[in-house]
């Protein structure tokens, strides 16, 4: 419904706690904002692994009688939003196998971007695959792997996949995490008592009390058992690329990523903001909630108070049933309302985290209008979003990006503010600290830091949107 990059997916699981099951349910709550189409947990009790998982939000899948289907001290869970591969079942995680190995789960955030290729190897040695998701491919290099042992097999397996990938896996008596040498997701380690925690934000540990050690490092295959915590690092060395956007928009504002909290980071993002793109205004209005840090920034830098000006439905569920008489805007003013009290006869800096085909900041301004604003100024706390991402996020098509295609007249006109402001690239990697190389900013920038092996950039494209027609790039 809102005009955004979509989140992509979020990865909890913890080893040595006789609730390990329960503690993930509570752990996938708090990523919930990461993936809302499906949800899963996989359990061992030492002897068998088990797995429960389906389409729809975590508090609606699980209750106490699945939950307790899934006995035992190791357990793994995932929410996702589909990014490579359909939305179905059979593509939600984690994934279950059982082969040479032994049972393993597997979840997995982010994107691979060799999938293509290593599954079209595969398929021709034999593997038969269940689902379209990247992701399988994984398991599948792993179920092949002659080598002698499991964490072995697990290297080697993983050694083979190129992209994005945050990792926890389960055996039937470890727990496995593993984050890509570019370390575009995040993955934090933790621990709870006398058990461990490995989980895409931190906000999953605040939930059930558990305490932040490290984040599992770029690069890194850390291994869980009885045994103590193993360390590899069976990767070469690799520029990082922590995805910018999670700061931006992804993580929620109470985590910790890449080493610093998201809500000082976004809140700098407003004040670099205000800054940057100055404007004479009454009243700084957010778009709630993604905007609010920002504009809680840009107020305090501007010296301009900041009022919430529009008031966000929370309680919108994925569906709702429409009237038979059209209401203009529909969509959007079932989840916003104005509150003309803020609004009216001000002159109104409109504050939001990112502006991507521009059709709802268009609806958006229109409603503040309404609501009798003199003068509506939209300010973005990130740069133009010029290209689409490859690693693990949904974007629309290039074409569909209006900073791709519009001068910033025109997306002024198109949306109609009475002017626009986004932040500058060097303002963005100001804010979040002196290691800029350390960032990804292909999405602002069209410059990926990890190339596609063939012609994956179609090939993904294709598999995020799955329209043939329209791939472009
Ligand atoms: S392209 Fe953008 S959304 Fe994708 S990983 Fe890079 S910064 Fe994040």
């Amino acid at each position: 419904m809102f005009d955004k990059f979509k989140d992509e997916c979020g990865v909890f699981g913890i080893f040595g706690h006789p609730e390990a099951a329960n503690m993930t349910y509570l752990g996938l709550y708090a990523l919930q904002h990461r993936g809302q189409e499906s949800a899963g947990i996989s359990a061992s009790d030492g002897q068998q692994v088990r797995i429960s998982r389906e389409m729809g939000y975590v508090a609606d899948i699980f209750d106490g009688g699945t939950l307790a289907k899934l006995p035992g001290p190791l357990a793994i869970g995932h929410v996702r939003y589909s990014t490579a591969g359909e939305s179905k079942l059979l593509n939600a995680q984690p994934i279950l196998i059982d082969c040479a190995h032994g049972q393993i789960a597997l979840c997995h955030n982010g994107n691979i971007v060799n999938a293509r290729e290593l599954r079209d190897e595969l398929v021709q040695q034999g593997s038969i695959f269940q689902s379209n998701s990247d992701t399988e491919v994984i398991l599948h290099l792993y179920a092949r792997s002659k080598a002698r042992s499991i964490d072995d097999a697990i290297v080697e397996s993983v050694a083979q996949v190129q992209g994005a990938f945050s990792l926890v896996m389960l055996t039937r008596d470890r727990l496995i995490a593993v984050r890509d040498p570019h370390g575009f997701r995040p993955l934090a380690l933790g621990r709870l008592n006398d058990a461990w925690v490995v989980c895409s934000e931190t906000c999953a540990m605040d939930l059930i009390g558990a305490t932040y050690e490290r984040d599992v490092e770029p690069g890194e295959v850390l291994i869980i058992s009885a045994n103590g915590v193993r360390s590899i690092k069976p990767f070469p060395p690799a520029q990082l690329a922590h995805c910018i956007f999670e700061h931006v928009y992804f993580a929620r504002p109470d985590s910790y990523v890449f080493g610093r909290s998201v809500n000082e980071v976004r809140t700098e993002l407003g004040r670099v903001l205000a800054r940057e793109k100055p404007v004479d205004a009454d009243v700084v209005v957010p778009v709630p909630d993604s905007g609010v840090c920002a504009a809680m920034g840009f107020a305090e830098q501007a010296g301009v108070p900041l009022r919430m000006g529009q008031i966000r439905n929370h309680y919108v569920g994925r569906t709702f049933i429409q009237p038979q008489a059209s209401i203009r805007h529909f969509g959007v003013k079932v989840k916003l309302n104005p509150v003309r009290s803020v609004l009216n006869g001000k002159r109104v800096i409109l504050v939001d985290d990112s502006l991507v085909r521009g059709t709802t900041s268009q609806k958006i301004v229109r409603m503040v209008r309404a609501a009798g604003a003199k003068e509506v100024h939209v300010r973005i706390s990130c740069p133009p979003t010029i290209s689409p991402c490859f690693y693990g996020v949904d974007t629309p098509r290039k074409s569909d990006l209006i900073a791709a295609t519009h001068t910033l007249d025109e997306i002024q006109k198109y949306i109609g503010a009475d002017s626009v402001g986004y932040l500058s690239l060097e303002g963005l990697m100001s804010a979040v600290g002196t290691r800029r190389t350390s960032y990804c900013s292909s999405c602002y920038t069209g410059q990926y830091p990890v190339a596609f092996p063939r012609n994956e950039a179609a090939y993904l494209q294709l598999a995020l949107k799955l329209d043939t027609d329209a791939v472009k790039t």
